[in-house]
């Protein structure tokens, strides 16, 4: 495969690209001023030419130009992340369309709570979101969608949706039960949807079911009124992730009120992706305990491994639930590895497993998606994406659809969770969409040579270094461990810690460290300490983190310079 020439979208690591850069920058630059000094021509102008001249003007002149030389030099201690050698986190070189597009934004400042304050900022939201939904799969017509702060809000959002739904189906059953109807199951009717919400709600009294709201109402009083009603006491919903899940659905629970225990994790197979066999068990434990469950979540990418959860096999277990009457939420974190869709089509998409390619694929049967744009979309930060299959997803607010109608047609605030946002994120995706495209042809071609940098690596580390021992892999992160045949896990997590800790004084490559636990990884550690016949004498797993992102890593002059150096940089740390 001949990896895709992205050198017109990259500055370069040597900022090769430089002087047309700067041409670009100026022309942004100029063109802001001018549109200055086009509108309202006729002002008078409160600078004037004496008045600039000034001796305190020029003081405080001064003294900003002072002060921003000093934050330029702090800045040079910044880490280097946009070289080859820097791979320790999820982040890389920036492309040039999202910093151009990211700045030129900037200066404007368009706030897209409101179209009001973005005008023009708004209108590329809309834009870009639907270049979102298209990559993964959505019909752009029907998908809804805002950009966030991040992958963790955009989580955020999707939990606050499927509480919406829940909630009001909830509110309906205790409302007909509290008014001489029969007691309900609260697993049962949290998941009978939208349209059956609607049927059976058609008629009857909004506010008096308002009444009934968890979401409204006080959540001690709603407790014991849902406990009457149902018969059993009430425990609340419970969010199934798997144990592979970022911290932000944790964080999610706790944020929501549900409390921590309601966060239950699904079992991980022996590569480190959901079980849906284990998913469905926890499904089935909820389904006994009477707690609806508020969404599935399955992770395309995982942050730890970049690991591609089976998310059609997740949907095929969910579909066969919806044909049973269970209608239950199904969102897919691919703030990672949503980007990964481009690949699809077209003739790179072989560098992903079969399973990986279905996996990408099943992401648009999902009922919402998260994607972060400022990982694998080379954005800069903070711009995360949240994504709904439709509008009925997308709907949110206290209770009832009052918001349905403002949260297509007009201004965003009322439903996203934040409030002020920056349109720059939105028109960083939007240049980027316009110019790379969400497609297999430059973009997905890109990230197919990040995950055959990711192969290509891995394969000369394990040839050249004894004890070099890789976790499953589907994309472009390599997570490996030091051990020697026959030892001691706990020995062995010690030597890739004192390795990690000197790649950490190294200045010549950046990479991170993991730790996995049997508590989310049992099965994927003991295959792993079995292939050396390792004895697993501790419940933790230490290892090595790549994050093969850069672009400039499929260039031939690079590779033949650096990956001979990073094999000599873990020789002489293992030393
Ligand atoms: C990075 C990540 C998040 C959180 O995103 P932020 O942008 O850091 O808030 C959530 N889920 C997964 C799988 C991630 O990789």
């Amino acid at each position: 495969m001949k990896p895709f020439a992205s050198d017109a979208f990259f500055l370069g690591p040597k900022s090769e690209n430089a002087a047309w850069v700067r041409a670009e920058f100026q022309a942004i630059l100029d063109h802001w001023f001018d549109w200055r000094r086009s509108l309202f021509m006729d002002d008078p102008s409160p600078l004037s030419p004496e008045r600039r001249l000034s001796v305190d003007f020029l003081k405080e002149r001064e003294q900003l130009a002072q002060q921003l030389r000093s934050l330029r030099e702090m800045l040079c201690s910044e880490v280097p992340k946009y070289t080859p050698r820097y791979n320790g986190h999820m982040v890389s070189e920036l492309s040039l369309p999202a910093l151009f597009g990211h700045f030129a934004t900037l200066l404007h400042n368009p706030n897209n709570t409101s179209k009001e304050a973005a005008r023009v900022g708004a209108q590329m939201e809309v834009e870009a979101i639907a270049m979102l939904a298209e990559m993964v799969g959505f019909d752009p017509g029907q998908a809804q969608g805002h950009f966030t702060g991040g992958g963790t809000i955009a989580n955020f959002e999707a939990v606050w949706r499927a509480r919406y739904r829940l909630d009001h189906l909830l509110a309906l059953a205790l409302y007909k039960a509290e008014n001489g109807g029969d007691r309900f199951d609260a697993f049962e009717t949290a998941h009978m949807g939208w349209d059956a919400y609607n049927r059976e709600s058609d008629g009857l009294d909004v506010d008096a079911m308002r009444a009934c709201s968890g979401v409204l109402g006080n959540p001690f009083e709603y407790a014991e009124r849902m406990t009457a009603a149902t018969g059993r006491p009430w425990r609340g919903p419970v969010l199934l992730t798997p144990g592979n899940k970022h911290f932000s659905w944790k964080k999610a629970t706790n944020v929501f009120g549900m409390g921590e225990e309601a966060f239950w994790t699904s079992p991980l197979d022996n590569q480190g992706r959901l079980d849906p066999d284990g998913l469905q068990d926890q499904i089935d434990r909820a389904r006994e305990a009477g707690r609806p469950v508020l969404a599935v979540v399955s992770v395309a990418g995982t942050t730890e491994a970049g690991e591609i959860d089976s998310v059609d096999r997740v949907h095929s277990l969910l579909e066969k639930e919806r044909s049973g009457g269970i209608d239950i939420w199904h969102h897919v974190d691919a703030a990672y590895g949503g980007f990964f869709c481009t690949m699809l089509g077209g003739e790179s998409e072989t560098a992903l497993s079969p399973g990986s390619r279905a996996a990408l694929r099943a992401i648009r049967t999902a009922d919402s998606v998260t994607l972060d744009p400022h990982k694998l979309g080379y954005v800069p930060y903070a711009c995360g994406a949240f994504l709904t299959r439709d509008t009925q997803a997308y709907v949110s607010s206290s209770f009832q659809a009052l918001y349905i109608d403002r949260a297509i047609s007009n201004d965003k605030w009322a439903c996203t969770l934040e409030g002020s946002r920056s349109a720059a994120g939105a028109a960083a995706t939007w240049l980027t969409g316009k110019t790379m495209g969400y497609g297999p042809e430059r973009f997905g071609q890109m990230l197919a040579g990040t995950i055959e940098i990711r192969a290509k690596i891995q394969s000369v580390l394990e040839t050249e270094i004894d004890g070099v021992n890789c976790i499953p892999a589907d994309t472009n992160i390599l997570c490996f461990h030091l051990a020697v045949a026959g030892e001691a896990l706990s020995a062995a997590n010690a030597r890739t810690k004192s390795v990690f800790a000197k790649f950490q004084q190294d200045p010549n490559f950046s990479i991170s460290q993991t730790i996995l636990t049997d508590e989310s990884y049992p099965a994927l550690i003991e295959s792993h300490v079995a292939k050396y016949n390792g004895v697993k004498d501790c419940d933790q797993l230490v290892l090595l983190r790549c994050v093969f992102m850069n672009p400039f890593w499929s260039n031939d002059a690079v590779r033949a310079a650096l990956i001979p150096e990073f094999v000599a940089s873990l020789r002489n740390h293992l030393n």
